[in-house]
């Protein structure tokens, strides 16, 4: 591999809920002082300061703003419940415009109590509501399918089938999906699905999948730690000219509980080898 490739870190973005424990003023200085080029900025490290105080932090941070986690959670139990997720969407689409984040990346939700086909729906008629704010706004969506452990109350959206469904059935240049390699590795349908994809690939999430995985929320390995093959699943995404951000979104309370700074040096080290 060539000494430039190993330097290079032009596509690398990092999650703010990587870093966890560090606000979002401290994420800030720690991945621009390491070289990292996008920032993925999660809700709760806007909240402290508003949105409008972050996007002058970013704004001076020179940091590329890759999109915005997260929207989503349209299914509810009753229309009240559904109208606040509505709500909910529209002050996410309002601070992704104001922090310059060209893409707000959707959870969808789920309910246990009902059919995931009410709540598949449910979600349809969600993004279909806000959709024109969003693109208003300038603020593209994109749908992460989750993997099928999440079916209950997290995503009814769990494979990059049902995701192309919903993007096909609505057909707005700012509807789109996000690969995330956590939640799709396992599916026999991914490549083929990718590719249907296209060119509504508006973002990619890696990380890797332990074995045992001992949390089901909070154990992701780093990229290489686990079965994941990185490598494979990016160059389909790149086969439909996608060249936008690799993104490390790592939830794992084994990393939040160590120094974080030494941490990012390990997703760097991890990101320039296994990614
Ligand atoms: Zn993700």
């Amino acid at each position: 591999m060539a000494v430039h490739a190993l330097k290079d870190l032009s596509r690398l973005c990092i999650h703010t809920m990587t870093t966890k424990p560090w606000s979002l003023g401290q994420a800030i200085d720690g991945y621009t002082r390491v070289g990292v080029s996008g920032i993925t900025v999660w809700r709760q490290a806007l909240a402290p300061q508003g949105p409008v105080d972050s996007a002058r932090m970013l704004k001076d941070s020179g940091l590329k703003v890759v999109s915005l986690c997260r929207g989503g959670f349209f299914p509810g139990r009753t229309a009240t419940e559904r109208a606040a997720a509505l709500d909910d969407n529209r002050r996410a689409i309002e601070e992704a415009a104001t922090i310059g984040a060209p893409l707000i990346v959707l959870v969808c939700g789920a309910v246990p109590s009902q059919p995931l086909e009410e709540s598949r729906k449910q979600i349809a008629d969600g993004i279909a509501a806000v959709l024109p704010e969003a693109e208003s706004a300038g603020v593209k969506l994109g749908i992460e399918p989750l993997h099928p452990m999440y079916a209950d109350s997290r995503s009814a959206v769990n494979t990059m089938a049902q995701a192309n469904d919903i993007v096909e059935a609505i057909g707005s240049p700012f509807l789109g999906v996000t690969v995330d390699v956590f939640h799709l590795w396992w599916d026999p349908s991914l490549q083929a699905e990718i590719r249907r994809a296209g060119k509504s690939i508006f973002s990619f999430h890696v990380c890797d999948w332990r074995t045992p995985t001992r949390d089901l929320l909070n154990d992701r390995g780093l990229m290489g730690e686990g079965c994941i093959d990185i490598r494979r699943i990016r160059g389909w995404v790149e086969e439909t000219g996608f060249d936008g951000a690799v993104e490390v979104e790592i939830f794992s309370d084994e990393y939040w509980a160590q120094d974080q700074a030494a941490f990012l040096e390990k997703i760097k080290a991890a990101y320039l080898e296994h990614s």
